[in-house]
């Protein structure tokens, strides 16, 4: 169980230190287990439901990449902490009418899974030359057509919208694993999805997977960015 997280006395949340600190280490043993560089990972801290005070409580702790998922919540707290130099991932479902408001403080959008989203990002008269933003095609590891992502069989055409943009960076592939099978054997296929892509865009190399329960096998199929919470952030609160 992940402890709660609760402040002492010296408004220093020592918990929050800790877990940090116990998930480092793992992504450490994770990358030695796979025999590769832990420079090669990135650390996405995963702070949805949270307060802006423990995101700023992790960069204090050197957190430098943190992902949201819900549009209003990520645009507040990046606000509140635009003094921090975060590099800000939304991960959550996007909708097209709010993908150039999410454009204006996230660095990198991952949940690229959907035409209207990914052309929203295009130049518009209003908008002639946007600025451009990282994207991650979200890859379905399921068989559910409701979870978010795109089937692995519809993955070339969305890397080609995305590229045809113009104004989004393919930085590679995103997924969740799903919850009926051996996160492993998830994402090995999408080591293979992430081959494919990189056919149509070398430079498009990373591979966003992995969360508390299951990062170090992402790390063992090649994932280059985590996205964890809770083992980090203890339970979240209920959304607001
Ligand atoms: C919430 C969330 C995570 C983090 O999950 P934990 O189990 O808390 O580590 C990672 N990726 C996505 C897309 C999420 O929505």
């Amino acid at each position: 169980m992940v402890a709660e997280t609760r402040l002492p006395s010296d408004g220093h949340d020592h918990g929050l230190e800790a877990r940090l600190a116990s998930v480092r280490e793992g992504i450490a043993d994770a990358a030695r287990a796979a025999d590769r560089s832990p420079d090669e990972l990135t650390l996405i801290v995963v702070t949805k439901f949270h307060p802006a005070s423990l995101v700023r409580g992790l960069a204090a702790l050197g957190v430098t990449d943190v992902g949201e998922n819900r549009h209003q919540e990520a645009q507040a707290k990046a606000a509140e902490l635009a003094d921090l130099s975060l590099t800000w991932h939304f991960i959550g479902q996007l909708q097209s009418k709010k993908a150039r408001q999410v454009r204006r403080y996230a660095h990198v959008v991952q949940s690229l899974d959907r035409d209207s989203v990914v052309d929203a990002f295009a130049p518009t008269e209003a908008e002639p030359e946007p600025p451009v933003i990282d994207g991650f095609v979200q890859v379905n590891l399921t068989d559910d057509p409701d979870r978010g992502g795109v089937r692995p069989e519809d993955v070339e055409a969305m890397v080609e919208r995305v590229l045809a943009t113009g104004t989004i960076r393919l930085r590679g592939v995103m997924a969740v694993a799903p919850l009926d099978e051996a996160p492993r054997a998830a994402f090995a296929r999408l080591r293979r999805i992430s081959d494919r892509v990189r056919q149509l865009e070398p430079a498009a190399t990373d591979i966003s997977a992995g969360m508390s329960g299951d990062y170090a096998d992402a790390v063992l199929e090649g994932a280059t960015h985590l996205r964890i919470g809770t083992a980090i952030t203890g339970n979240r609160p209920l959304p607001a």
